[in-house]
């Protein structure tokens, strides 16, 4: 198994210290690869990633839920979303994203489509290429 990032990522960029096995990979450009993305093949499933993120977008493959429960203001990290997203990293530097979607407490959404761009990022997409 794996674990998975969804797109509630907005590039903190916490995991990435805190993998021991440096699996997770900024994906760019982020027009395409908005998100970061946890190579399956390398992660082992420590789940030392989890805690570190502010967004909770980390869960192991089989724990992404299909029903998940927004809080107000919380962002999706997607194509077809428009809302333009400013903030900063755990570094501090600026994280600019053109696509999101904000949500409103009780919105439920599946985040199990999240799933497969992982796997593609690594496959077939720039994450095949930095291995
Ligand atoms: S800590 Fe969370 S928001 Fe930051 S890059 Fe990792 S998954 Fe994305
Ligand atoms: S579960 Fe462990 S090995 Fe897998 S991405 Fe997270 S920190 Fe890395």
């Amino acid at each position: 198994m794996t674990h998975i990032i969804t797109s509630l990522c907005l590039r903190d960029g916490g995991c990435v210290d805190v993998c021991p096995v440096e699996c997770i990979v900024p994906g760019k450009p982020t027009a395409e690869w908005p998100w970061f993305y946890i190579d399956p093949d390398t992660c082992i499933d420590c789940g030392a990633c989890v805690p570190e993120c502010p967004y909770a977008a980390i869960f192991p493959e089989d724990e992404v839920p299909n029903a998940h429960t927004a809080k107000e203001g919380q962002r999706l990290s997607r194509p077809e979303g428009a809302a333009v997203y400013d903030g900063t990293d755990h570094n501090g530097q600026a994280v600019h994203l053109d696509k999101t979607i904000v949500m409103k407490a009780g919105e439920v959404v599946d985040l199990r489509p999240d799933i497969e761009p992982n796997y593609k990022f690594f496959k077939d997409g720039p994450g095949y290429s930095a291995k």
